[in-house]
């Protein structure tokens, strides 16, 4: 039987079936879910609402880079009916809409506590419980605990001196103030060119007096190529929803690309032209998923089809040298995440916008009037630090989970993580890591992996509460497997050779600069497959049971 609703332990601390931490897609999804099985939980969420990526990014030009439509729930046919997405990639304010029209119409708001950092959880061998800490001194217990804290929601300051100096305005794009921020014949900085930074450069270019954009290391980036959707195209989207969905089970990213089954080398030079010039001209990532079979393991394919974007970038950028500064010389197309664009590299032909490579001349210190690098002052009235995330890890690093024994997750991930599917780690009982390192959502459009994720957590707690457990726990055997299987996936993919957020690599961050497997790459249909073979075989590589 699931603990008891709600009960008052003392005046602040409460007991909860389940505590979720986040309340983002995964935290959403996983209350809807839990409140089915008629558990009492709680969600604790730092921010002053619930949304997550959707709350925080509010930095102009935020969008998806999944279609829209395949993005969203697909757990409530009459949600699908009702929900009509205005573009095939919505930005930023259309979707933590509707993010709050799906926890308004589920009535989930009452059960999510917000302005609750967690800080500290641990486990009690005695009464297989956890007990959550929060920021405010707050003390929750709970018998299950589940992360939902999101694979990109620790952001990451550079480590450049000054940066609390300057005078004028600045901003991390994740922790984007709620009011509009009036660019209109400002100087702007943007420190930082990867998906996010490209977005705001792009939204805010044509608006402001001046812009600088620093840059260490360009990236790849390829037409998004949005639209609006038309009346008609909002009718078939809608009819075609169940034959959507079960296409996203099939394709190893749950996107609606999938890769071409030919070789790069096994079409004439002109087909292998002409199939790029078709997906560099369509939406979306099918330039990235759906490309030649071989793009992403063949280093001699991925430098041909990076020889064809870098003439795309000449042919829109006007000036050849900064062109040049434009093309990633350091790892090859799609190796790193693809940056979707729309007028990004157009911005640089404006007379307006400059471009800064630091790594030739490195930014020196912010000082209180703008930046200052190793051979020039800049004044700026804004700075813009589109400077990331430490990824996937670093919200857990954030928190100081303690499993039996007073073990430590952030001493036992140090060297890189150690988990079981990507959803539990040995020596942490009864915690479930939605979107964890080592499970298929990270390769994934998210929210199809989340729900996979979600889904399968909830049937485990199903299980445990209806066969008289109080705690489950991956076995060190299974994780040990589970760890070097990730590795083995990874070994022969480009990019695990390159530094990125994928690779753990962050120099923001101590102890990020040694690359590491983090994601399972062998797609979601195999994952989804292991994680129900295990539940089948009534959850194999774990231990169940009771005080
Ligand atoms: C700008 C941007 C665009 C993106 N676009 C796409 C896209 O098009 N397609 C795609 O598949 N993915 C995209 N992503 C990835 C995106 O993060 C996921 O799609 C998805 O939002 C992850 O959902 P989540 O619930 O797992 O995490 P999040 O949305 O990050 O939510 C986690 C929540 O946990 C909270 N939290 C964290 N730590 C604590 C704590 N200690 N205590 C309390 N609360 C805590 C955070 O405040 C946050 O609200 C994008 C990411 C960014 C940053």
């Amino acid at each position: 039987m699931p603990d008891v609703a709600i009960a008052e332990t003392s005046t602040q601390t409460r007991t909860f079936d389940a505590i979720i931490i986040g309340a983002g897609i995964a935290g959403i999804y996983q209350l809807y879910r839990l409140r089915e099985l008629g558990f009492s939980v709680r969600v604790f969420e730092t921010g002053t609402d619930l949304g997550g990526t959707w709350y925080w990014n509010r930095y102009p030009g935020a969008r998806f880079d999944s279609e829209s439509y395949t993005y969203a729930f697909s757990f409530s046919d009459d949600l699908l009916r009702d929900w009509n997405w205005s573009e095939h990639f919505a930005a930023q304010p259309e979707t933590l809409r509707y993010l709050n029209h799906v926890a308004d119409r589920f009535d989930l708001r009452r059960d999510m506590q917000f302005n609750s950092r967690v800080t500290a959880a641990s486990f009690d061998e005695a009464t297989d419980r956890w007990t959550v800490t929060l920021d405010t001194g707050e003390r929750h217990e709970a018998r299950f605990l589940i992360t939902a804290i999101g694979p990109l929601s620790a952001d990451t300051m550079p480590r450049i001196p000054g940066v609390g100096d300057f005078k004028g305005q600045s901003f991390h794009t994740y922790r984007w103030p709620k009011e509009p921020v009036d660019f209109a014949g400002k100087r702007v900085a943007v420190i930082g060119t990867g998906a996010t930074g490209v977005q705001v450069i792009q939204t805010i270019a044509p608006q402001v007096a001046q812009l600088t954009v620093f840059q260490r290391t360009p990236n790849w980036c390829t037409p998004l190529n949005n639209r609006p959707i038309s009346e008609e195209e909002q009718r078939q989207i809608k009819a075609n929803y169940p034959a959507m969905f079960a296409l996203l089970r099939t394709t190893p990213g749950c996107y609606v690309h999938d890769a071409d089954p030919r070789g790069t080398f096994e079409v004439t030079e002109a087909e292998r032209e002409a199939f790029w010039e078709q997906r560099y001209k369509e939406p979306g990532f099918g330039i990235w998923q759906a490309n030649f079979r071989d793009m992403l393991t063949d280093p001699k394919a991925n430098a041909l089809f990076s020889d064809f974007v870098a003439r795309k970038i000449r042919q829109r950028v006007k000036d050849p040298a900064v062109a040049d500064m434009l093309i990633p010389k350091c790892h090859g197309f799609g190796t790193r995440r693809v940056p979707q664009e729309t007028f990004y590299y157009e911005a640089f032909n404006l007379p307006h916008v400059k471009l800064v490579d630091v790594k030739a001349t490195p930014i020196e210190r912010i000082t209180e009037t703008g930046i200052q690098t190793s051979d020039a002052s800049f004044d700026f009235d804004i700075i813009v630090y589109a400077t990331g995330f430490d990824a996937i890890t670093g919200a857990f690093d954030r928190i100081d989970f303690r499993g039996r024994g007073g073990q430590s997750l952030k001493d036992k991930w140090r060297d890189g993580p150690r988990t079981y599917l990507g959803l539990q780690s040995a020596g942490f009982p009864n915690m479930l890591t939605i979107v964890g390192p080592h499970n298929a959502s990270t390769r994934c459009n998210i929210p199809r992996c989340i729900e996979q994720n979600v889904d399968w957590a909830t049937d485990l707690l199903r299980h445990v509460r209806d066969t008289g457990r109080t705690r489950f726990e991956a076995t060190e055997a299974a994780e040990a497997e589970w760890t070097q299987h990730i590795q083995e996936l990874a070994a022969d993919l480009l990019y695990t050779k390159i530094d990125s957020w994928a690779t753990g690599i962050n120099t923001n961050v101590d102890g990020k600069n040694v690359r590491r497997i983090l994601q399972y790459q062998g797609g979601a249909p195999a994952y989804r497959a292991k994680c129900d073979e295990v539940a089948t075989q009534g959850y194999a590589g774990m231990v169940l049971g009771r005080i």
